[in-house]
């Protein structure tokens, strides 16, 4: 087999369409710039409990690993804390891919994307109704929407959060929530989702 062929077969077990989703992200395409040096992932405060590091995460998106990338738990692991982005040596924007891989893993509603999105769609919503968050509220519409039985064994962290002050019974509302609804609404429309 020549090396034209072997190209031909490599780029076929490749998603090309994934690079092409992920470069027409605004800086997406700094990737191709990536010299796999691992600083981001030196960098990473919990890259220990990382699947892939962000080093990886990066080689796996240039070899077009569309379902592993996605279905990696790395980007949820991610805190987003810009400490990579900041130390690249290439510059890539790599905490705002990582936004951008989860906001793509939940659009296809991935298995490991569920429980994420169940948690920033009920906060939004607290926080679209009274202005703040309210942690009671929270903790128990996501215990039930992602984990009906596992929030009956939960009950008795509650209860200890509870008696320790930690989960007030009655959340409060800021004095101007229409204000705060028109953010939402706008960094709704900004982000597409
Ligand atoms: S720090 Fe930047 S150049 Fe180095 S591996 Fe990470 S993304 Fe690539
Ligand atoms: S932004 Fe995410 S990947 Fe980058 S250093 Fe912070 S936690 Fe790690």
């Amino acid at each position: 087999m020549n090396g034209a062929q072997q190209t031909v077969i490599y780029e076929q077990a490749m998603d090309l369409r994934f690079l092409d989703e992920i470069y027409r992200i605004p800086g997406g395409e700094k990737i191709k710039d990536c010299i796999q040096c691992g600083t981001c992932s030196g960098s990473c405060p919990v890259s220990w409990a990382m699947e892939e590091t962000p080093r990886q995460v990066f080689a796996m998106i240039r070899a077009g690993m569309r379902d592993k990338v996605l279905d990696s738990l790395t980007i949820w692991t991610c805190a987003s804390c810009y400490q990579c982005a900041h130390r690249c040596p290439q510059e890539i924007k790599i905490t705002d891919i990582m936004y951008m891989l989860k906001r793509m893993a939940i659009r296809e509603n991935r298995q490991r994307s569920k429980k994420a999105n169940a948690l920033s769609r009920i906060f939004v919503e607290l926080v679209n109704k009274n202005g703040r968050n309210h942690e009671t509220t929270l903790m128990v519409r996501f215990m039930l929407a992602a984990n009906p039985f596992g929030a009956v064994s939960a009950a008795p962290i509650g209860l200890s959060l509870y008696t320790h002050g930690r989960l007030p019974l009655f959340g409060r509302k800021v004095r101007d929530v229409q204000g705060l609804r028109k953010i939402v609404a706008k960094a709704q429309e900004l982000g597409g989702e």
